[in-house]
């Protein structure tokens, strides 16, 4: 059976945990979930692609968005923008189909005051030290940078509550199959059937 309205799914977790390569896993097994490419004014990092990992514009062009209403949230992270398209959300939706948002505790709190139906997960990593490492793994950022998202995830962790679900990031396919459960319950509650 079709359904009526997709299923909007929020994601957060501290910058470093591996919500990309758990994203890119559970899109890979759900192909039918879009994902949400948000706009940043953030520099691409190397191998990001404009319109796959994120829609990069300058600021003056973000601020635009923003007055023309055309976001359905927005949130600045270690100084820069970073938002979601409100007309592409609404549109996958009302066509039933499911839509995934990569957003920071900011943002999900905006949405799930405009959209109390929607999904939220956070993922956390097995340790802060871990967390620590990961950042530095990456080496793509400089230090100033890492300490200020190291900074932001003590501060991101105490919006845990708000969330409906929490999963532990320790192994990328054991989260991915945490994820699914959770999504394969909320298609099966009774109110979506
Ligand atoms: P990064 O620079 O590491 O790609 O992302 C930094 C943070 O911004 C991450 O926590 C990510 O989830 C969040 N983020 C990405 N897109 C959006 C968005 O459209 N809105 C909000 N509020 N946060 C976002």
């Amino acid at each position: 059976m079709k359904k009526e309205k997709g299923q909007l799914i929020v994601l957060s977790g501290p910058s470093g945990v591996g919500k990309s390569t758990v994203i890119a896993e559970l899109l890979g097994q759900r192909p039918d979930i879009y994902f949400s490419v948000s706009y940043t004014t953030r520099q691409p990092r190397v191998g990001e692609q404009d319109g796959v990992n994120y829609n990069f514009v300058d600021r003056a062009e973000f601020e635009r968005m923003i007055a023309a209403q055309e976001l359905l949230e927005y949130a600045e992270y270690v100084n820069n923008y970073y938002g979601t398209s409100l007309k592409v959300i609404r549109e996958k939706l009302a066509a039933g189909i499911d839509v995934l948002l990569d957003i920071e505790v900011q943002g999900a709190a905006k949405v799930k005051d405009q959209c109390p139906d929607a999904l939220s997960i956070f993922i956390i990593p097995p340790s802060f030290e871990e967390l620590s490492r990961r950042l530095h793994g990456r080496n793509t950022d400089s230090e100033e940078v890492i300490s200020g998202r190291l900074e932001k995830a003590r501060i991101e962790f105490r919006e845990i509550p708000n969330y409906d679900y929490l999963v532990i990031n320790d192994k990328v396919s054991n989260a991915v199959y945490e994820i699914e459960s959770i999504l394969t319950a909320a298609q099966c509650r009774v109110e979506n059937r």
